[in-house]
């Protein structure tokens, strides 16, 4: 979509330090992380602009950012202890509207729920 940031990042047209890549994910790290481990999985194409945006037809691409996640984890050593989070809508947080899930881990996540 034009004017994604998130778009721009998948097509390679702005930079990022890259995690896991495949046809359909791109994993990266957050910019401004807010744990040791703070990666940012996204389906390549705009295909939901948040979590609200989910159904039948765009989900597979949800599990396989899911089955990415479990990986990471595991390559990171942090399959123990880590947390998803989906932020969907402005009231939520969300400030890039291009679907995406947040790995978090790396610090005591289980005081909060942030
Ligand atoms: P949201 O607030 O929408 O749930 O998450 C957006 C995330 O994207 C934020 O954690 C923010 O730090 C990150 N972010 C925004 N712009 C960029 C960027 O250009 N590069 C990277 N690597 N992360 C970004
Ligand atoms: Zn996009």
């Amino acid at each position: 979509m034009k004017d994604c940031i998130f778009c721009k990042i998948a097509a390679g047209e702005l930079p990022s330090k890259k995690a896991y890549e495949d046809e359909q994910v791109l994993a990266f790290y957050d910019i401004h992380p807010q744990a040791p481990v703070h990666i940012l999985i996204i389906p390549k194409t705009h295909c939901a602009s948040g979590a609200a945006e989910i159904t039948p037809e765009n989900s597979a691409v949800v599990a396989r950012c899911f089955e990415v996640a479990a990986k990471l984890a595991g390559e990171l050593g942090v399959a123990g202890g880590f947390r998803i989070v989906t932020n969907n809508g402005a009231k939520a947080g969300q400030t890039v509207p291009h679907l995406h899930f947040h790995l978090l881990a790396g610090r005591d996540l289980h005081l909060t729920m942030g």
